[in-house]
């Protein structure tokens, strides 16, 4: 098969709705064992929405909290009495 290397143009897509195919699957939830019924439009899901929530909130690692400089005193070598 003939291949060759063609020049591909970075470009934005914009905001846009799309129609997606969705399935209401009707199975049992390998955590909670319960029947439930949960639309998706990729492969069969195996958790229930309970105990896999659509919009997981990720866990972002917070930046490490930086040592908060302290105050101090310093003591002056001139003694300016
Ligand atoms: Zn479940």
């Amino acid at each position: 098969m003939a291949s060759k290397y063609v020049d591909v143009h970075e470009y934005t897509v914009r905001a846009h709705k799309r129609l997606i195919q969705t399935r209401v699957f009707h199975f049992v939830c390998k955590e909670c064992n319960q029947t439930t019924k949960r639309e998706t439009y990729g492969p069969r899901p195996l958790y229930c929405e309970s105990c896999r929530p659509p919009q997981a909130p990720r866990k972002s690692l917070q930046p490490s909290q930086k040592a908060k400089p302290r105050p101090m005193t310093y003591k002056s070598d001139t003694d300016l009495g």
